[in-house]
């Protein structure tokens, strides 16, 4: 049964042609068993599709009798085609009617075949059906016919996912089918919400515009200005309206970006470059975005590398008024779910904020704008939902579910009303949290622990104070020198650190000093490694380079001045002589800064846990400091040598693995010898479920991301210190992270607290 090579690739673009241009899923799964019976030379092809009461119903064949179709229907027990479905592999025999599981039907026409191989159409880790091949020849299937059936079936998922949202599979498999099988994406922002897709488009195609020369410059000059000015306004009248939605200050200022971008000299600099060299604004306009757009899309970090969806987007807008595209609509139904290939901040500003209730995009991740506006505004958002049916959605009804970055078209009735009931009772927990706002974070009986947020970029500042943090725990100063193309200099540096200490005037603030390397590259600043993480990063570069670090606490203790409440901490220390030396630079700038006048407050010196070896020293790194803050993140890294941004590996990243729990345990046991306070301020902080044993370890603060804190906070205030003891003694000796999850969610669940681990209460 020969495909080999070329002719299996040609083979393959022609079924997915075909496939994608079949006007009913019933055509395309005809034209699939024709092709893949021609090509893999066979006696027989067959799809079989799984319908809600997981029987498997032919739906098409060549080889099988017609009168079949529809009629055989074959159990996941009891059958081959089952069998391949419960494994969710492929099965290959050279005899299927000898095999237990083989099920004849009596008017298929099958009892001619020997040769079997059937392979499972999965989308998304679920089993849609099953595409069988037969042969009357007692053969098993060449390796190269396996690869050629996978891939034909991975199409064919494809096409059943579209066919599902149009309503086809239902009416094939007949009425009451229906799947409720979620699209997966990434859960962008909290929340769940039931509504209308309206699917967006960007407004022209800036990768259409073709290269064209010109004479007259000045013309074009004028042109593109005139754009850029009507652009300027519509981002100014945006604001307004934002400002009307009640969206925080600080989150606007994604906007004033926009605006930034426009007037700063280096991208308009470059558009104008190319129209002096002779291109039109629109080309011109073309090549200097997506030069932009390229550089940002390379950088590591994932908040950066989301930026250059910002500058296409406003890319796109200059052009629209280029070529006089109009707008997006005016007319948003009630309960609008917002859906698009690629959602932008000004798409998602443009719908009227009652109306809007979910966002849902095929592309971007949490840290997209459109993310980060979504948890501001406090509505569900799922993101880079890859396979999802954009074509045929618009007009239908949604499930959004962002706690699970599920997405559900057209659902169940049954559905339907399981998610309102969410819904309701969402509405009612949200109330209940929102009363917890100026509320301690006190167990049952009595025990408190305050909750600190986590912040980096200045529009986290608004949300911070909104959640009701008591302080800042850490500040991760990284990211005003991630968006420069060069390092910012001391004013700057001051002028961002100053807004954060008056924003949390009389409650702790713990500035970390510059903590770049491993996949925090600076693009004016390059690090060439094989091993980044385990590389020149942290309180390693900055010794290095004294310069960058004299000036950062220069900045950071001018703008503290008059505030008290200043705390240093220092990244990804693992000897003590590192310690050593920052504190003789640091009191070298003291000393000067208070030759210069300025005012020096008290302020507390303290260290990151994050690496294994801070760990072990954890007693003496006590005493050289005032506090220590564990990382969780890089501590679970480096221990279970598990790199925290690769998903290949990411089920094995775990704060609850029982070794990191005693490394915890023991760090917050060695401060609190040498009466030195101990914080949490990584990820592990933020869930509520890991929260309740870091208190009961003895940490003296958690810091999260300002959304985490409301239900940490609702977390800790419904158990007991005695409860949380006990869960963490079970931990502490637990086999594994997976058995303490297990644990901890009945635990959560007993008490009422399921509303933390999913949509509802
Ligand atoms: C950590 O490692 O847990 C931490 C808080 O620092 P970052 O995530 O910035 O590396
Ligand atoms: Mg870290």
């Amino acid at each position: 049964m020969p495909i080999v090579g070329n002719q299996m690739l040609g083979t393959l673009r022609r079924i997915v042609q075909e496939v994608n241009d079949a006007p009913t899923l019933e055509i395309a799964l005809q034209r699939i068993v024709l092709r893949v019976k021609q090509a893999v030379e066979v006696d027989a092809c067959s799809i079989y599709l799984r319908d809600s009461e997981q029987m498997y119903v032919l739906m098409a064949t060549l080889g099988l009798n017609q009168t079949a179709v529809g009629r055989v229907r074959l159990g996941s027990e009891k059958s081959l085609i089952g069998l391949v479905g419960s494994r969710a592999e492929p099965i290959n025999l050279d005899d299927a009617p000898s095999h237990e599981r083989y099920q004849y039907f009596p008017d298929s026409g099958e009892d001619v075949y020997h040769g079997f191989l059937g392979v499972p159409i999965l989308q998304q880790s679920q089993v849609l059906g099953v595409l069988a091949v037969q042969a009357v020849e007692g053969v098993r299937f060449e390796e190269d016919s396996v690869s050629f059936l996978i891939t034909v079936a991975a199409q064919l998922a494809n096409a059943i996912t579209h066919a599902e949202v149009a309503g086809d599979v239902e009416r094939l498999l007949g009425k009451g089918h229906r799947s409720d099988r979620p699209l997966l994406g990434l859960a962008g922002s909290a929340g769940v919400a039931l509504g209308t897709a309206v699917v967006v488009y960007p407004m022209a195609d800036l990768n259409a515009v073709p290269d064209r020369m010109v004479s007259d410059t000045a013309a074009e000059e004028q042109q593109l200005m005139a754009a850029m000015d009507t652009v300027r306004n519509d981002i100014k009248a945006l604001l307004v309206r934002l400002k009307e939605m009640k969206v925080p200050e600080d989150d606007r200022v994604l906007f004033e970006v926009y605006l930034m971008m426009l007037d700063s000299g280096g991208m308009l600099d470059k558009i104008l470059e190319y129209i002096q060299q002779g291109h039109w604004a629109a080309g011109a306009l073309k090549k200097a975005v997506l030069e932009h757009v390229k550089v940002f899309e390379e950088m590591e970090d994932p908040y950066l590398s989301e930026r250059a969806l910002d500058i296409r987007d406003l890319g796109i807008r200059i052009l629209a008024h280029l070529q006089n595209v109009p707008g997006q609509k005016s007319e948003y139904p009630d309960e609008t779910v917002l859906v698009g290939e690629e959602i932008t901040a000004t798409l998602l500003a443009e719908v009227p904020s009652q109306k809007l209730t979910a966002v849902v995009s095929v592309r971007g991740s949490n840290n997209s704008h459109v993310a980060i506006l979504a948890r501001a505004m406090g509505i569900p958002a799922v993101m880079g939902v890859t396979d999802f049916p954009i074509r045929r959605v618009d007009g239908q009804n949604v499930i959004v579910d962002g706690y699970q970055g599920k997405v559900y078209i057209k659902p169940s009735a049954t559905l339907a009303k399981e998610y309102v009931r969410l819904v309701v009772e969402e509405n009612e927990l949200i109330d209940e949290l929102d009363s917890l706002h100026n509320e301690p974070a006190i167990t049952v009986d009595g025990t408190t622990i305050p909750l600190y947020a986590n912040t980096g970029l200045l529009s986290d500042i608004g949300p911070s104070l909104k959640c009701g943090a008591e302080g800042v725990g850490l500040y991760r100063t990284e990211f005003p020198f991630l968006i420069r193309d060069r390092f910012p200099g001391e004013e700057e540096q001051y002028q961002i650190y100053r807004q954060v200490f008056e924003a949390f005037k009389g409650c702790p603030v713990v500035i970390r000093s510059l903590d770049i390397g491993g996949d925090k590259a600076l693009s004016y600043f390059p690090i060439n490694e094989e091993n980044p993480f385990l590389g020149w990063r942290g309180i390693r570069v900055t010794l290095d380079h004294p310069e960058i670090f004299l000036v950062q606490i220069r900045a950071i203790f001018r703008a503290s001045e008059g505030n008290d409440n200043l705390n240093i901490l220092l990244p990804m220390i693992t000897n003590l002589s590192e310690v050593e030396s920052a504190k003789r630079l640091i009191s070298r700038v003291a000393k000067e800064l208070k030759e210069e006048g300025v005012k020096i407050g008290r302020y507390q010196l303290g260290v990151m846990i994050e690496v294994p070896a801070a760990v072990f020293q954890a007693e003496q790194l006590a005493c050289q400091v005032d506090f220590l803050s564990v990382g969780t993140n890089d501590l679970t890294q480096y221990l279970l040598a598990v790199d925290r941004n690769n998903p290949q590996v990411a089920h094995l990243f775990d704060s609850l693995h029982p070794s990191v729990l005693q490394a915890l345990q023991h760090v917050v046991k060695c401060a609190h010898i040498h009466n030195k306070k101990v914080s949490i301020c990584g990820e592990m902080a933020g869930d509520p479920a890991a929260a309740i044993l870091l208190l009961a370890m003895g940490a003296d603060s958690l810091s999260m991301n300002a959304a985490s804190l409301p239900r940490v906070k609702w977390a800790i205030r419904n158990f007991t210190h005695q409860q949380a003891t006990q869960l963490l003694e079970q931990a502490l000796q637990s086999d594994s992270a997976t058995t303490t999850r297990e644990r901890l969610n009945l635990a959560l669940n007993d008490i009422g607290l399921g509303g933390l681990l999913r949509a509802g209460k």
